[in-house]
């Protein structure tokens, strides 16, 4: 298990980038890797899924060339489309004999999950991260049972106590894991959550910390089983942190792709 040193390391974003994306995906797995050393643990124990929100189809392409095989993206529209797109893609490269391609194209549900949406995503999805009710998992395992499908989803605690965050109630996390659990296609495989925006290096780590205390006293009291493995948590400013307080998960766009390109139209979903 991982320890939690007291370094403070610099947020990655305040650093310059990189011009390839090569190059920042190789910036990136370094500190993943050392921060993953600084809490005792393997940079291979840390999973990094390619947030893609922002990303240019061709930028898509390219990570999954550089061996990435798991994206992420926070809305369901946008994630189906791109399964369908990215989809073909890689299976005709694998086709073709591509040696450099991820093997594995797995797509995360990262952002919150409308119960109307749940049966458009399930084709396309790999795991989803965001599940915050009882109603919306119970959905969920009407939806999956209809197809026979199982499927790993994690809880979203709302760790940072911040009133507009998604993710259900620290103290409300238990009990929905354990009713999570008693549900047959529905797999719970652990928690993720977001720090709050402003949040200065303590306050984040404060948030970090306590989102793994609750994954540990799942586990401890075996809700999920074996399954309950993913603590998902840090993004672009904070990765290191949450890799620091025990992520096995972190999520990343910006420092890959950049940030929100000027002409990106932020369509809600209704
Ligand atoms: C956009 C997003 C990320 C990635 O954010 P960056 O700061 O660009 O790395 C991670 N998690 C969630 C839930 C997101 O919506």
């Amino acid at each position: 298990m991982a320890k939690s040193p007291k370094s403070t390391t610099p947020k990655p974003a305040a650093t310059k980038q990189p011009a390839t994306l090569a190059e920042r995906l190789a910036d990136v797995r370094d500190r993943i890797a050392d921060a993953a050393k600084r809490s005792g643990r393997e940079a291979a124990e840390v999973l990094m899924v390619a947030v893609t929100k922002y990303a240019p189809p061709e930028q898509i392409r390219e990570i999954l060339k550089l061996g990435v095989g798991d994206l992420g993206e926070n809305r369901v529209q946008q994630l189906a489309q791109r399964a369908g797109q990215l989809g073909e893609f890689h299976s005709r490269a694998l086709a073709g004999g591509d040696k450099t391609i991820a093997t594995k194209l797995r797509w995360h549900l990262i952002g919150h999950l409308q119960r109307n949406k749940v049966k458009p995503v399930l084709p396309h999805v790999s795991m989803i991260h965001s599940i915050d009710s009882l109603r919306l998992a119970e959905e969920l395992e009407t939806q999956l049972e209809k197809s026979g499908k199982k499927l790993p989803v994690l809880l979203q605690v709302n760790a940072s106590e911040e009133s507009q965050k998604g993710g259900v109630a620290v103290g409300a996390a238990a009990h929905l894991a354990e009713q999570m659990a008693t549900m047959e296609h529905v797999q719970i495989a652990g928690v993720m959550t977001m720090a709050a925006l402003d949040a200065d290096e303590k306050r984040t780590r404060l948030t970090f910390a306590r989102t793994r205390e609750i994954f540990d006293e799942m586990r401890k009291a075996k809700i999920g089983g074996p399954g309950m493995k993913y603590l998902s948590m840090g993004m672009t400013n904070d990765y290191e942190w949450a890799i620091e307080e025990g992520a096995n998960v972190v999520r990343i766009g910006s420092a890959l792709f950049g940030g929100k390109p000027d002409d990106f139209e932020d369509k809600e979903e209704g």
